[in-house]
């Protein structure tokens, strides 16, 4: 398998250095060349198997140019334990034909773990190959969840460090407690004075910053990306669209060959890039369905060709949804123009000028034909949780409960009642305030702690161990940084050791 770049397709490499490298010299991002393609034999084989041996199965297809004996190790690695059910992930069956694909059963409770808890084996298997002996400096910007899942996915990891950058008001409580408590010899935490796409364009800045690359190369370091930017955490997300629809075979729920629907919370565009990925692979798959808080940019874009991020940034209570440049929209766009780099750098060098682009009129109505986009707002999303919470007594957290609004109003809008997953991306106390404002409880003047014990008395649910478990660790990292000083930061981080 041949990985190309959105920006020069004539630039071409295996797997590995996709992966080492994270993002190609000239600012495009990697594609499989062809994706390959999964018969009903190949969904039924894979019925009867642990998830570990599904992830095996589909990334065989994706990483040729590693061993079988490396696959595994990475899989076994990454989901042999770590995850709170042996099932690594769980289908909850909300209402007949809706079911939630609960994500967030890895060690920092959101469904970045599904990616990151592998991405750190992918990597040093392949920096091996391609870059042996060098450090691996792991630059991570975050809207709250990518950061700490990258934390501890790489803690301690030989031959890597990582720095992390999240906006210093624009994660939850939790979130930011999950991160500046950290432990691990190796990693960094750091607050930017700025929102999300500040630290996005931050990071992309030092990653093309050959002045200070040259730097590092003397103490023998080289970047790489934890962001779904790189293809090692696209990868392991297609496996989880697959690996659903197949225990949906497996339980009767679902024929071999009939289409769902997938709904997902979108912010980069990466969890929902995955699904279309397992689309074009022969996963059947009606429509995707894009879900955004107030940061629509991805309806509009989705609705009328045009993307334009010229508009108001909403801090919402769906953070890691608070975005305006949606990095992967990138990759699909290569698809479908089908491989036309020039026009790939043309509008991305648009969007950075401008702020904005528009695709023709055959590229929109393909997009409308794998995709429908709704967006809701903050008040939405709070009835959503309350909603679903006292008619199902469910507790869905606020990226997911984004979804299942959207769904509900694409079945409004469409009348079409194909079953559906809805992609549930985080656990509930990872967002504990808005979440028990939402089913009713006050939290005024409550310390967070004592928010969560509220929730918990009036749900009947209690917080998942690993995010309990951050009350009494003490705060190790209180840096802030304007964004014009994280290249500083990054030195300062790196030249210590
Ligand atoms: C990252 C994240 C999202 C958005 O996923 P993308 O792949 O960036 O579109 C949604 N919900 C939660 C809880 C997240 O952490």
């Amino acid at each position: 398998m041949i990985y190309r770049s959105t920006r020069d397709n004539r630039i071409s490499v295996e797997s590995a250095r996709a992966i080492a490298q994270g993002l190609s010299d000239e600012g495009g991002l990697f594609v499989p060349d062809t994706l390959p393609k999964l018969s009903e034999a190949d969904f039924k084989a894979l019925c009867g198997k642990s998830y570990s041996d599904r992830a095996f199965e589909i990334f065989k297809l994706f990483l040729t140019d590693f061993t079988d004996e490396e696959i595994r190790a990475c899989v076994d690695g990454a989901y042999g334990s770590g995850f709170d059910t042996e099932n690594v992930s769980e289908l909850s069956h909300l209402l007949s034909g809706t079911y939630i694909l609960e994500l967030w059963h890895g060690p920092t409770c959101a469904f970045k773990d599904m990616a990151l808890q592998i991405l750190p084996h992918l990597l040093t298997v392949s920096a091996k190959k391609v870059i042996d002996g060098k450090e691996i400096a792991i630059l991570v910007a975050t809207s709250g969840d990518t950061g700490k899942a990258a934390l501890e996915g790489f803690k301690d990891v030989p031959g890597t460090s990582i720095t992390v950058f999240y906006p210093e008001d624009g994660v939850s409580d939790m979130q930011k407690r999950q991160m500046t408590t950290q432990e691990g010899g190796n990693v960094h935490v750091c607050a930017v004075k700025g929102n999300f796409d500040d630290c996005q364009n931050g990071v992309k800045a030092i990653f093309t910053d050959e002045a200070l690359k040259a730097e590092l190369e003397k103490k023998k370091i080289v970047f790489s990306s934890a962001n779904s930017i790189n293809w090692g955490r696209l990868c392991p997300q297609i496996v989880y669209y697959i690996s659903a629809y197949v225990s949906l075979m497996e339980s009767g729920e679902l024929e071999y060959g009939e289409k769902v629907n997938i709904v997902v919370p979108t912010g980069n565009f990466g969890n929902i890039l995955a699904a279309y990925y397992a689309k074009q692979m022969g996963l059947p798959v009606k429509k995707l369905i894009c879900a955004s808080n107030a940061n629509n940019v991805l309806t509009d874009f989705i609705r009328t060709g045009t993307y334009d991020r010229n508009r108001d940034f909403h801090t919402t209570i769906s953070p890691s949804m608070d975005i305006l440049i949606s990095s992967n929209l990138e990759r699909l766009l290569y698809h479908l123009t089908d491989g036309d780099d020039e026009q790939i750098a043309e509008w991305f060098g648009a969007l950075s000028r401008l702020g904005k682009y528009t695709v023709s009129s055959p590229v929109l109505k393909k997009l409308k034909n794998d995709f429908w986009a709704g967006c809701c707002d903050d008040t939405q999303t709070k009835a959503a949780i309350r909603e679903v919470f006292d008619t199902y007594s469910y507790l869905m957290d606020t990226h997911t409960a984004v979804a299942y609004r959207v769904y509900r109003d694409y079945r409004e809008e469409t009348g079409d009642t194909a079953k559906a997953i809805i992609a549930s991306t985080a656990n509930p106390y990872k967002f504990g305030a808005a979440v028990s404002e939402a089913v009713g409880l006050s939290t005024e003047g409550l310390d967070e702690f004592t928010v969560i014990e509220n929730l918990e008395k009036h749900t009947a649910t209690t917080m998942p161990a690993p995010l309990a478990a951050t009350k009494g660790k003490p705060i190790r990292f209180t840096d802030s940084v304007e964004k014009q000083e994280m290249p500083a930061a990054v030195l300062r981080y790196l030249g210590q050791r």
